[in-house]
C-alpha cells in the first residue's frame, strides 16, 4: 500500500535492493565524454588512432549541435500507447520519424569540416552528404534501423547515424523514467526500440555493480543481469573473452582475464557476442567509444567462430556477395 502512493524513484531510495532500471543520458555531456573516451584510446598506440580521433571531432560536433537543440517531445497519448502495448516509447523504426535529423546532419558536417580532419576522400563524401534529398535519407535511415545490410551505404552509414542520435539522445534525455515501457524483448532499448551497443558494469551509488546495456541510438542504459545473454536472454552457454598472450599458460590467461576492463560476451545459444566492460576496472569506460577502439577484439571473436549480435552504429560492414541475414535465426 505504500508503493502505491510512492512515486517510483521515492521506492528506490526506501529499498536499497531495488536496482533503478533506466539511466537517462545527461544532455550536457554524453557526447562530450565519448569524444574524451575515443582521444584517450587513439592515444594508446591503437591500429586505427586517425580513425578513432576523427569520431571524436564527430562525437565534438555532436555535443556543440545538441546545445542549441530542442527535439519534438512525445504527446501523453504516445506515451500512454506505448506503455500499454509494450512498445518503444520513441520508436526509431517505426512511427513518424522527426525530419529536423536532415539539418541536424547538415550542421554536424559544418562542425566537421571546420575541425579540419577531412582527407580528400572524406571531403568528397561530405559533399555527397550534403546532396541526398529527404527521401534517400529517410530510407537510409529505415535501411539502418532495420539492419538491412545490403541497402545501408557503410561509408555515410556513421554521419547519418551520428545525425539521428543527437535527436533521439536529446529526446532520451529528458524523458521521465517512470514514463518508459516495460518490453518483453529484453535486448532492446526500452525508449527507442534500438539495438544496444555493448554493455557496463557500473560502480557508485545505486547502480553499483549492477549491468547495464546502454542503447547505440539514444544512449540510454538499460539493467540487465548478467547472467543473461543481450541477444537472445539465454542464460546457457554465457562466456568471457579477452585479449591477452595467446600462447600464455592457463594461470597467466587467467590473471589477464581478471584484470581486463573490456571483455566479450559470447553466447553458446545465438553465436554472437557483444562487447562488456568494467568500471571497477577502468572508470572511463564508455561503451560506445571502447567498442568503436577494439577492433582487435572483434577479429579475435571471429576467429572463435561468433559474430557481432548488432553493428556498432559508426562502423558497418562492408557487403559481399555471400553476406548472411544478420536477422536468421538459428535454435
Ligand atoms: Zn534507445
Ligand atoms: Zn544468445
Amino acid at each position: 500500500m505504500v508503493q502505491r502512493i510512492l512515486e517510483a524513484g521515492d521506492i528506490e531510495s526506501l529499498d536499497h535492493s531495488a536496482i533503478p532500471r533506466i539511466r537517462t543520458p545527461e544532455r550536457l555531456a554524453v557526447f562530450s565524454a565519448r569524444a574524451a573516451r575515443l582521444r584517450q584510446l587513439a592515444a594508446l598506440s591503437n591500429p586505427i588512432a586517425g580513425y578513432l580521433r576523427l569520431m571524436a571531432a564527430l562525437a565534438d560536433a555532436q555535443q556543440a549541435v545538441m546545445t542549441g537543440f530542442k527535439a519534438k517531445p512525445p504527446s501523453a497519448e504516445l506515451i500512454a500507447s506505448a506503455q500499454q502495448h509494450s512498445m518503444p516509447l520513441i520508436p526509431a523504426l517505426s512511427g513518424v520519424r522527426d525530419p529536423a535529423w536532415h539539418e541536424v546532419l547538415i550542421q554536424l558536417l559544418d562542425k566537421l569540416q571546420a575541425a579540419g580532419l577531412l582527407t580528400p576522400p572524406l571531403e568528397a563524401l561530405i559533399a555527397k552528404l550534403r546532396t541526398l534529398d529527404a527521401a534517400t535519407l529517410e530510407s537510409q535511415a529505415d535501411a539502418i534501423f532495420a539492419q538491412r545490410f545490403a541497402e545501408v551505404d557503410p561509408a555515410s552509414a556513421p554521419f547519418i547515424m551520428a545525425a539521428l542520435q543527437v535527436v533521439w539522445t536529446d529526446l532520451a534525455a529528458d524523458i521521465d523514467k517512470r514514463d518508459v515501457p516495460y518490453l518483453e524483448t529484453l535486448g532492446l532499448c526500452p525508449v527507442c526500440g534500438s539495438h544496444p551497443v555493448a554493455s557496463t558494469v557500473r560502480i557508485g551509488g545505486v547502480h553499483d555493480n549492477y549491468r547495464y546495456l546502454q542503447c547505440g541510438l539514444c544512449a540510454t542504459e538499460w539493467h540487465m543481469v548478467r547472467s543473461k545473454c543481450s541477444n537472445c536472454d539465454s542464460t546457457k552457454g554465457i562466456a568471457y573473452h579477452t585479449l591477452g598472450s595467446p600462447d600464455a599458460d592457463a594461470a597467466t590467461k587467467e590473471a589477464e582475464s581478471s584484470k581486463a576492463a573490456l571483455k566479450a560476451e559470447s553466447c553458446d545459444e545465438c553465436h554472437t557476442y557483444r562487447k562488456i566492460g568494467y568500471q571497477s576496472k577502468d572508470y572511463d569506460f564508455d561503451p560506445f567509444a571502447d567498442d568503436l577502439a577494439s577492433l582487435t577484439l572483434d577479429l579475435l571473436m571471429g576467429e572463435e567462430g561468433y559474430r557481432r549480435a548488432s553493428p556498432h552504429p559508426w562502423l558497418w560492414p562492408e557487403q559481399t556477395d555471400t553476406a548472411t541475414d544478420p536477422s536468421s535465426e538459428s535454435d
